[in-house]
């Protein structure tokens, strides 16, 4: 900063980034209090501004303080400093916001309630004590209630509640934690909760104990939390797992769970220092943990897998309703292939077969997010599924991009609304395949554009001409460009993006489906790539897809088609030969020798399912990726060796792999060693495939992405392998490898191209 002259200064200061709803104002209030400064503060759409005068060095000192002290939530994206002539004020006053016609002021996710607050809510002594709404400047509900910004009480879903004194003089009290908070509420003022079942409401005060003996006998109950309806239901009880099961009509798919605290969670799965703090943070995702042996929780919560999701209470509703040991199933409130309920009336609509009985609040939930998903891989975050506690946090892009909109592709969807160096990655969506899903999608981006301010320029979707998020893109474009990305592509571009890596990288793109540029189904690509082109340097060698959707469900099919198409017979013995009925064998045959109803595919995720079934684990999937999650539970960390693909020029072809592991299972190698030598003989196929290519184009980062990389056991290899080999290895951090992450890379490869 430049030295300034004189007795007095006053500077003009604007800083923008993550600085509304997170007590910013009573921060910059404070610390130019301190240091005897005069002048004022106020919010408006960029983000807030400020005037300060006094003495020269302590005006200096203040701007270096705004940052390194800035509240905990806050993120400073830049301060701006203008000399200005002094004006002759004697305070610092907070002053009334400015509401803009432009500008993206950044708002803040919606965070676990802090220590502070749940002090207060566990004192007998305090007026807060057992309120389910207790908040403060520091934590609470931000994006899921605001409605526009600049940030402000009117512009929430706390606007229908009118403050009592003692709230309103917190709210004024620029030394109170909680001046400005926007959601202070108490129970005198503020919103309630209640049970309720199909009858009506339950008079049994708040409900909360009752609601918790109701899941402790075995009933599932909805829950209105911060984004959404969960339902619940004790973890530990076969039957009301069962019975949720069966009411929401999913098989296999594994449910999380929430734990009463740390303890209990360690009680269930294993869980190191990274975990436990991600665990503990205050956007408390769904950790993906190991399960203890002999776990304490039903077999049917999340059957076949080694792993289970656990989160800790977020809100402070959940606190009050779990008591330590007490482990719930907490799965979004929905019917399979539904968007969660939000509203009231709708959740009583919706989840009226469901639930035994809801647990209401009058909080309206203005936009739904769904829980988080994330896992810890050598170290570091690893997401699964970014949505509450992350979203709408923007990514930091690259280079500088022009409004736009890219709508992702279609399972896991999600959208990314970008300007400038700022990517909005949206909450999770759901799978795009149902009119409510699409509904919801148009309403998140509405949201996003009334927040943000940001009307896209040029759109960015899939190249799949059947995705609904494709046509729903352009029809919204209503003329303005649409960049039709391809998929394995906007993998690696979300991986470069993400790192902010703009130089050409060796990418490999492995995950289940995608459309290629041929027309075939891709899905085991390496790609050299930047975040403008990509060149298909190698691929799986593609086996016919019989049928599609069938085989995708019936893993046996798969591995059949595999044999088939690597010369290996149809042997009785080998599992997924047994597993396909002598008839469906028949026609799969015909089919495959004169190619009818089949497409041909090059995708990975079919391979781990063809393998899944050939090793005798998973013949029949009920959800996606199914057969993998499976073998991969499986793998003996100890086992030693590898089977090995051929490569030849650009395809690599898993034949040998095949043989190689029907031979071991012949010969009676137990299948957790069979799996990992398979899971291995990836690894080292990418460190062969990645050696050559860097021979051809001098080329030494490798991108991974594609939703086969959140198999922890193969990324983990992978990268050992890389590295061990002297490339610098690029894997998600910020969004998921699957398709919950492509509408980044959507973004910056139609930005590049628009340049
Ligand atoms: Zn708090
Ligand atoms: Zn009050
Ligand atoms: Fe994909």
């Amino acid at each position: 900063m430049e030295v300034l002259a004189g007795p007095t200064a006053r500077l003009r200061i604007t800083v923008t980034g993550v600085v509304q709803g997170v007590g910013f104002r009573p921060f910059v209030h404070q610390i130019a209090t301190e240091l005897g400064l005069a002048g004022f503060v106020g919010n408006d759409a960029d983000g807030v501004f400020i005037e300060v005068e006094g003495d020269p060095g302590s005006v200096e000192r203040f701007v270096s303080r705004l940052e390194t002290d800035a509240p905990p939530l806050s993120r400073i994206e830049r301060v701006r400093t203008i000399p200005i002539d002094v004006a002759g004020e004697g305070t610092f006053r907070i002053v009334a916001s400015r509401p803009a016609p432009t500008g993206t002021a950044l708002v803040a996710p919606d965070l676990t309630v802090c220590d502070e607050c749940v002090a207060e809510l566990e004192d007998p002594a305090d007026r807060r004590f057992g309120y389910p709404f207790i908040n403060c400047t520091d934590c609470g509900p931000r994006f899921t209630i605001t409605l526009r910004t600049p940030y402000d009480r009117p512009d929430t879903t706390m606007a229908a509640f009118d403050m009592c004194p003692s709230c309103a003089a917190e709210y004024d009290d620029p030394a109170d934690r909680r001046f400005h908070a926007q959601p202070n509420a108490c129970p005198a003022c503020g919103p309630r909760v209640w049970l309720e079942t199909i009858v009506g409401e339950i008079p049994h005060g708040d409900g909360i104990d009752a609601a918790r003996t109701l899941v402790r006998s075995g009933a599932v109950v909805a829950i209105k939390g911060l984004g959404g309806f969960h339902l619940a239901c004790d973890a530990r009880s076969r039957s009301a797992v069962a019975a949720l099961r069966e009411r929401k009509g999913r098989v296999d798919k594994p449910f999380a769970v929430m734990a009463a605290d740390l303890s209990t969670a360690r009680s269930i799965v294993f869980v190191d220092p990274a975990e436990a703090s991600l665990l503990t943070s205050r956007e408390r995702p769904i950790v993906l943990l190991r399960k203890r042996p002999g776990v304490h929780v039903s077999d049917l919560v999340a059957p076949g897998n080694g792993y289970l999701g656990v989160m800790l209470p977020y809100t402070p509703l959940h606190r009050l309703l779990l008591e330590p040991g007490d482990v719930w199933v907490m799965t979004s409130g929905n019917r399979s292939q539904e968007p969660i309920a939000y509203r009231n009336d709708e959740a009583r609509e919706r989840l009226a077969d469901l639930a035994d009985a809801f647990v209401m609040h009058d909080r309206d939930i203005h936009v739904p997010v769904d829980d988080s998903v994330v896992r810890i891989l050598d170290g570091a975050e690893l997401p699964i599924r970014r949505s509450r506690g992350y979203a709408p946090y923007p990514i930091a892009l690259p280079m500088d991009v022009p409004p736009l909109l890219a709508t992702g592709g279609e399972l896991k969807a999600t959208f990314c609304l970008a300007a400038g160096r700022h990517g909005f990655m949206s909450q999770h969506i759901g799978d795009m395949e149902n009119l409510e899903t699409l509904d919801a999608f148009g309403r998140a981006v509405e949201h996003m554009r009334s927040l943000f301010r940001i009307e896209p320029d040029l759109y960015a979707t899939d190249l799949h001409p059947g995705y609904l998020s494709g046509a729903w893109a352009e029809r919204v474009a209503g003329g303005r460009p649409v960049v039709r990305v391809q998929h394995h592509h906007a993998h690696i571009a979300s991986v470069m993006a993400e790192h902010r890596v703009t130089e050409p990288v060796i990418g490999f793109s492995f995950d289940g489906t995608g459309y290629g540029t041929d027309g075939t189904i891709w899905g085991g690509e390496v790609l050299i790539a930047d975040l403008a082109e990509a060149e298909r340097a190698a691929h799986l060698r593609p086996v016919p897809l019989a049928g599609g959707d069938r085989t995708v469900r019936r893993p046996y099919r798969m591995a059949l088609a595999h044999l088939w198409a690597a010369g290996i017979a149809w042997e009785p013995g080998i599992a997924a030969v047994e597993a396909c009925p002598a008839a469906e064998r028949r026609v799969l045959r015909t089919q495959l020798e004169r190619g009818l109803n089949t497409v041909p595919t090059s995708s990975m995720g079919r391979l781990f399912d063809a393998v899944s079934s050939l090793a005798g684990v998973c013949h029949q999937a009920t959800y996606e990726a199914q057969a993998a999650i499976e073998l991969e539970a499986l793998v003996d960390g100890h086992a030693r060796g590898s089977y090995r693909f051929d490569l030849d020029g650009a395809t690599i072809d898993p034949a040998p792999v095949l043989r190689a592991l029907l031979a071991d299972l012949d010969d009676g190698v137990p299948v957790p060693v069979v799996a990992s030598r398979f899971h291995r003989s990836i690894a080292e196929m990418i460190g062969d495939v990645a050696g050559d290519l860097r021979t051809r184009t001098g080329l030494g980062t490798v991108g991974l992405s594609g939703g086969v990389f959140q198999n922890a056991t193969l990324t983990t290899m992978t990268r050992r392998r890389l590295e061990r080999d002297g490339f610098t290895v690029l894997t998600h951090r910020l969004v998921p490898p699957n398709d919950g992450g492509l509408a980044l890379g959507q973004a910056v490869i139609a930005a590049t191209r628009a340049r």
